[in-house]
């Protein structure tokens, strides 16, 4: 006897009316009021648009999730963001690890207003969250660093206006993630997205994109595969056209758990999903060897850096765990038009990038930004530190995220205020690694910890995850430690890297390598 699968039942909440449509039903959701609003709508269709509701349910407010492609932004529109996170949304905003804005406390009566002022300056919430192709990530630095292979940007806004409301793709198994990068330090994490488009020289001086596919975290990671081949830059849109229908038709529908492209890949292995992917486009893809790639200690961009252009040169800043209210937002637009040339980009590490800024702007615009809480000479810890939403708004979190990263890099910086190697630190709620646990240096994921007192708050941890050359995922330490203690927790963590590396040019990643996990249970 076969037992025939049951689907998930989002499947037929997303059959009955696409997702898509839910925007005509906004107008009369913002009148009728959130009471009013259907349950599926509410808990599947609305995420479509960005609209996730935030902890608690009760209080009938949202998570607004903006789409920026490539994370580059206008000063006019971050000065929007600016005004929409202050009218709207309590004054609240973070810059995602996909290079996105996130507001909280939205209302739905308020809704069709924001995203009036969102279209009247060219943003889209259309795709920020559901089951669908996410947020086109890009180098921030594209176009700008001399040593880049290609300036990916122009092929992310292909992909991003071809997946565009494209109804042919507005029901996916699940979230589908695109990067494209082409400067050299590859530092969009093309190993755990859907898709990673990756620059390369290829031995006849041609440059291309390496094709990466099946990369994701979650609650089981999995790293991008290579199909081995390359790609020109005008086969980019076709190729992740077809891979996103390879994943429509074959991903698991029965199972959210087991739904991402990494299944498939798992399943089926590089060499089968090479082979469907060229039997859809109906030609054999160019082979192609894997390109160099540094070990991405530092993908921040954190700093003053001169462009490829004499005399210009790009501004990188820090946020603080990613926080970035609407009040600096536009101040930040304010600065980008002052100093700049009024382009913003938005980093996958939190981070905010000004461009084409002239030499005599550089200190001046650094110190502005340093007034901001914004600062241009940051800390490693500043700098690497990612936290996800966490309890104060995401209903799946376990434990509190913001608060806790902003007292870590607090209280590292006041005890190791010398530090200065690369370090990626991050705080995330719940496994669900928003905040890339598995790929950071420290990570730091919520859980329980039973104790006589009762049930605390705490961290698992793992240690040594990083991208880039020889990318591997942290290893998960037999300890789990209270939340309080986090920041004292990590400090001895970098406390014994320093006495104990191999000189001063040892990683912490290599050090972490070179022992096992019952060396490292002892921090
Ligand atoms: Fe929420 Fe978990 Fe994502 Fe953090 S990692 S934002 S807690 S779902």
């Amino acid at each position: 006897m076969t037992i025939a699968k049951r689907e998930h039942k989002n499947e037929r909440i997303k059959r009955e009316k696409d997702p898509l449509d839910v925007l005509g039903d906004l107008e009369r959701y913002a009148r009728e009021g959130f009471g009013a609003i259907s349950e599926d709508d509410l808990n599947v269709r609305l995420r479509w648009y960005g609209l996730y509701t935030q902890r608690p349910q009760e209080d009938g407010f949202f998570m607004l999730r903006v789409k920026i492609t490539n994370g580059t932004l206008a000063a006019r529109q971050l000065e929007t963001l600016g005004r929409i996170s202050q009218r709207y949304g309590r004054n609240t905003g973070d810059v995602t690890t996909r290079q996105g804005i996130q507001f909280h406390y939205i209302r739905i009566e308020d809704a069709p207003a924001i995203f009036r002022e969102l279209a009247e300056v060219g943003i889209t919430t259309s795709g920020a969250c559901g089951d669908i192709t996410r947020n086109v990530t890009g180098c921030p630095v594209a176009g700008l660093a001399a040593d880049e292979l290609i300036d990916g940007e122009p092929t992310a806004w292909d992909i991003h206006n071809h997946f565009l409301d494209n109804r042919e793709f507005s029901n996916l198994p699940r979230k589908f993630k695109i990067t494209v990068s082409g400067c050299s330090s590859y530092c969009t994490g093309h190993e755990i997205n859907d898709i990673g488009l990756v620059g390369v020289r290829r031995p006849d001086g041609e440059v291309a994109y390496d094709l990466w596919v099946g990369g994701g975290l979650g609650s089981k990671e999995h790293f991008a595969e290579r199909l081995g081949v390359h790609i020109r830059p005008d086969e980019a849109v076709e190729v992740s056209s077809h891979i996103a229908a390879i994943f429509r038709d074959h991903g698991n529908r029965e199972s959210r758990h087991k739904a991402r492209l990494k299944f498939i890949l798992i399943d089926w292995g590089a060499q089968k999903f090479r082979a469907e992917l060229e039997t859809r486009l109906g030609r054999r893809l160019t082979d192609g060897d894997t390109p160099d790639m540094p070990v991405t200690a530092d993908r921040a961009h954190v700093g003053i850096f001169p462009q490829k252009t004499p005399g210009l040169f790009y501004v990188g800043a820090a946020t603080k765990r990613g926080v970035l209210n609407g009040d600096q937002m536009i101040a930040v637009a304010d600065l980008a038009r002052q100093y700049g040339d009024g382009t913003i980009r938005l980093t996958p590490t939190q981070n905010l990038i000004f461009l084409n800024v002239p030499e005599r702007n550089c200190l001046p615009l650094a110190e502005a930004l340093r007034t901001l809480d914004l600062h241009v000479e940051a800390s490693a810890f500043r700098t690497g530190t990612l936290a996800c939403t966490g309890r104060q708004f995401c209903k799946l979190a376990v434990v509190e995220t913001k608060s806790r990263a902003a007292d870590i890099i607090e209280h590292l910086e006041a005890a190791l205020p010398e530090f200065t190697v690369p370090l990626r630190i991050s705080v995330t709620g719940c496994p669900n690694s928003c905040a890339h646990y598995q790929v950071c240096d420290i990570g730091l994921v919520g859980d329980v910890l039973q104790s006589p007192q009762g049930k605390r708050d705490a961290f698992r941890v793992f240690l040594g995850g990083h991208l880039g050359n020889g990318h591997t995922f942290g290893r998960e330490l037999d300890v789990k430690i209270p939340v309080e203690e986090a920041k004292h927790y990590v400090e001895r963590v970098v406390r014994t890297y320093l006495d104990h590396r191999n000189g001063v040019g040892e990683s912490f990643q290599n050090f972490i390598a070179r022992h096992d996990v019952a060396a490292l249970n002892v921090f």
